[in-house]
């Protein structure tokens, strides 16, 4: 009697499962594999941001919510956008979701239809695609290449949009990418925006952990036009605790929080009650990012590095804690190279497949400089051998 329906079978199945299932199968072995493919921070959640959550749950604020949020927690994002993006939302143009996910899944509900084309530079995070294909919109990838660092080039973009062109999807810095668009793309894709009558949703998931360039909100240059999509996940070391948050047109957060409240009703109030010492603490929530971005600029550094001198060209990536190595030394296909990777050197990667990224696989670096050298070594001897 459980036939799956359409929606659920046209999920893609992840070309990384494979990969990922092996590693574990290796690993309760006995086998000890370096995992170089989680997207999250290896640093705990900061203290003063727990210390609040324990809080919470002591004063009894453990029951339903606003569905867009606590008020406070609202006024917090909106004086964050304001003074950290230069954005301005007001308390009432603010939702908060249950991850960085769900606000971008909310959105893409909120404003697409079926034939609804959504321009989306690639390489690009995989959950993208798959979230727009649901709603039956159709995802348009404009590529980009590893020499230009990943930069997205606004005339690709302009060259794709078609009478059925509804949205684009903006990632900067990117997952997996590392790409860091600076303010004159921004301005170029805000200016195809605009002629077109598009929409934005940009992702600043990543926006602390930038390197070697500023990172700037697309909003800044074409607020009518754009979503902003933010959340506590990466910034904050706040995976679990699944808070994410968007700014937009008023109509268009109602209309999520509608979704919202047909779905998942409210993030968790113990997490809301984190995030928002994590935005009102800020000067002690900055100490932490900085020492964060202080240690992950090291081990890009590192790997960047070594990954060239192993004769893997990877791009110095600007921001977040992704890089992306050409295996074409090790196999031509890179799911492939990265079954190689993970038996004979034993370090579990990402291949590019599902990234739009052929050739290449995605390493982390969110993790210790002593297994970044270690990784590096083990790479070293699978190729001597
Ligand atoms: N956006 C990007 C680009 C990501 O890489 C991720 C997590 O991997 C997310 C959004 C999701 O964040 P969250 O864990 O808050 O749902």
């Amino acid at each position: 009697p459980f036939r799956l329906s359409a929606r659920a079978l046209s999920l893609k199945p992840s070309a990384t499962v494979a990969v990922t299932s092996r590693a574990l199968e290796l690993r309760r072995a006995g086998v000890d594999v370096i995992s170089m493919s989680v997207g999250e921070p290896d640093f705990d959640t900061p203290p003063h941001i727990k210390a609040a959550a324990i809080e919470a749950i002591e004063a009894g604020k453990t029951k339903y919510t606003p569905v867009g949020g606590i008020p406070e927690l609202r006024e917090a994002i909106s004086a964050k956008f304001a003074r950290e993006n230069g954005l301005t939302y007001t308390p009432d143009a603010v939702t908060v979701t249950s991850g960085g996910k769900q606000a971008l899944f909310n959105a893409f509900f909120a404003l697409l239809n079926p034939g609804d084309e959504v321009l989306i530079p690639a390489p690009y995070w995989v959950s993208y695609p798959e979230m727009v294909a649901l709603t039956g919109a159709v995802p348009v990838p404009v590529p980009t290449t590893p020499e230009s660092g990943f930069m997205l080039d606004p005339e690709e973009l302009a060259a794709r949009v078609t009478p059925r062109t509804r949205m684009i999807v903006l990632n900067s810095p990117g997952n997996p990418t590392g790409a860091v668009f600076p303010p004159e793309v921004l301005e170029a894709v805000a200016g195809v925006a605009q002629r077109h009558g598009l929409v934005i949703v940009t992702d600043e998931m990543y926006e602390h952990l930038v390197y070697d360039a500023e990172q700037v909100s697309i909003g800044r240059y074409a607020p009518d036009h754009t979503l902003t999509v933010n959340g506590a996940s990466k910034a904050y070391a706040m995976t679990g605790w699944r808070i994410g948050y968007a700014g937009g047109p008023g109509a268009v957060i109602a209309a999520m929080n509608a979704l919202q409240s047909q779905s998942t009703s409210n993030a968790s109030s113990v997490s809301q009650a984190a995030a928002l010492a994590a935005l009102t603490q800020h000067e002690e929530t900055a100490r932490f990012i900085e020492q964060a971005r202080h240690a992950y600029r090291e081990r890009r550094d590192r790997i960047v590095a070594g990954l060239n001198a192993l004769g893997l060209p990877t791009p110095t990536p600007q921001g977040a804690f992704y890089v992306m190595a050409d295996t074409a030394r090790i196999h031509p296909d890179e799911l492939e190279a990265a079954r190689l990777l993970l038996d004979q050197a034993r370090v579990a990667v990402v291949p590019g497949t599902d990234f739009a990224a052929p050739g290449q696989v995605r390493l982390s670096y969110a993790t210790s400089l002593d297994n970044i050298e270690e990784v590096l070594h083990r790479i070293g001897q699978m190729l001597a051998d």
